[in-house]
């Protein structure tokens, strides 16, 4: 048996955010972070597009609004403090269909009142002088916009958390978790750890740690794979920075976009299609568990009646480089099919309500004695140091210790 007065479940870029955080508000306590792979930072924060957002999309006075502007500035002054390198290589959301121009008008208004730096609406001219190969009607120039290395982040927390006196211990899966006598026990296969307080970040397993401790079944993590090809390194030239589309407004992703990558290359995608599996990264991955979860939520049912041709579409994507690569020429038309080479792949987790809906927000979930994150989809890994401030104020007020 181990005991500490935190315990933090999950090594990736939120879970360990926060226990730098509580370390650095109260430097004496003893804290553990439990991971179950033998490494940090394996799944979401391994494995995503590494870009800096801004905060242009999200519904203003949103927690996703708040903390991805404070986020991301903090994230780069966080970077510059530690020599992690980074590049503030600016974007552009292009419309390129006269019916998207209210929607980019629409996503100009949120950057705005949320308080995003520098935009502008800019044409053809401007486009092109930005993206000399983009072409669009309008398009949304977001100069602040960066790329980083989301994985090197997380191993910089992870120091800070080591230097502040907390342990980091992998390979340690958190499989149950109770309450006894005012403590908060969890069980891993090399014992228990009993902890005064426990933050639950598990990304993927999000839901089920919240359950494990009594939270309501509402929400259920339905994972959603999103496969990147790479640019031939002789075509990388037609990309300079970030180039996105107008995102679909029944989705809460942003669309097949090309970015380019901290350390060099360009990646499109990634696309969305519903994995078999919570870890799975291929097409053919299934975990029968993770699957039964899925399809056992009646929020699925609803989802899929209300989304099945725009899920047609992605699946599309998944399986012909052809679908992919038609999605790009929309706003880079010199791509063709050849120029891509199949490339990573992340799954994003993303809550879904009982009643079908994707839930927009982060949502962190405060119990007795504990605070369950359940829902931190992108852009979750930018306001990762704003969304442990939160988690550290949430804590202090349920336990003043
Ligand atoms: C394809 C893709 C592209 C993205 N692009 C961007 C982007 O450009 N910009 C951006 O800001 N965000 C982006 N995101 C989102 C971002 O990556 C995530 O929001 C962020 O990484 C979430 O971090 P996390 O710590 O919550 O989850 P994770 O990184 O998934 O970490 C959760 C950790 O918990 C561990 N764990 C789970 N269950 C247990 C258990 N029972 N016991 C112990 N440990 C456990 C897991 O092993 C894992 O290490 C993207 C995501 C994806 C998938």
């Amino acid at each position: 048996v181990t005991r500490c007065d935190v315990a933090v479940v999950g090594g990736g870029i939120v879970g360990l955010a926060a226990a730098r955080e509580i370390l650095r508000r109260h430097p004496g306590r003893r804290l553990i972070l439990l991971e179950k792979e033998e490494r940090v930072g394996l799944h979401q924060t391994g494995r995503n597009s590494g870009v800096i957002h801004s905060g242009v999309y999200y519904a203003p006075g949103s927690l996703k609004a708040r903390l991805c502007v404070a986020g991301s500035r903090a994230l780069t002054a966080y970077c510059d403090r530690r020599g992690i390198p980074y590049e503030v290589c600016g974007k552009v959301i292009v419309a390129t269909h006269p019916e998207e121009i209210p929607r980019l008008e629409e996503l100009l208004r949120r950057g705005r009142e949320n308080g995003v730096p520098d935009l502008e609406m800019i044409g053809p001219e401007r486009l092109r002088e930005i993206e000399p190969h983009a072409r669009g009607l309008r398009a949304i120039h977001s100069p602040r916009t960066g790329i980083v290395d989301y994985g090197r982040v997380a191993l910089a927390y992870a120091e800070d958390v080591r230097a502040a006196g907390g342990e980091i211990l992998t390979g340690r899966e958190v499989r149950w978790l109770q309450r006894r006598r005012g403590e908060v026990v969890l069980g891993t296969p090399a014992g228990e750890v009993r902890a005064g307080f426990a933050v639950t970040c598990a990304g993927l397993h999000s839901d089920r740690l919240a359950e494990m401790d009594g939270a309501p079944p509402d929400l259920r993590i339905v994972p959603f794979r999103g496969d990147y090809y790479v640019l031939r390194p002789e075509r990388e030239g037609l990309v300079r920075g970030l180039i996105y589309p107008v995102p679909d407004p029944s989705l809460p992703f942003l669309g097949v976009h090309l970015t380019r990558r901290m350390g060099g290359g360009v990646w499109a995608g990634p696309n969305a299609v519903l994995a078999f599996a919570r870890e799975g990264y291929r097409t053919a991955d299934v975990n029968p568990r993770d699957l039964a979860a899925t399809l056992s939520f009646p929020g699925f049912w609803a989802l899929g009646r209300r989304c099945w041709r725009v899920g047609a579409t992605e699946m599309a994507r998944d399986l012909f480089r052809a679908a992919f690569a038609r999605a790009v020429r929309r706003y880079v038309p010199e791509i063709r099919p050849r120029d891509l080479v199949r490339g990573p792949a992340g799954v994003r987790a993303q809550a879904l309500d009982v009643r079908g809906r994707l839930v927009d927000d982060f949502v962190v979930h405060v119990a007795e004695r504990a605070v369950h994150v359940r829902n931190a989809p992108s852009p979750a890994a930018t306001s990762s140091l704003a969304i442990a401030a939160l988690i550290a104020d949430r804590v202090d007020a349920a336990w003043p210790a």
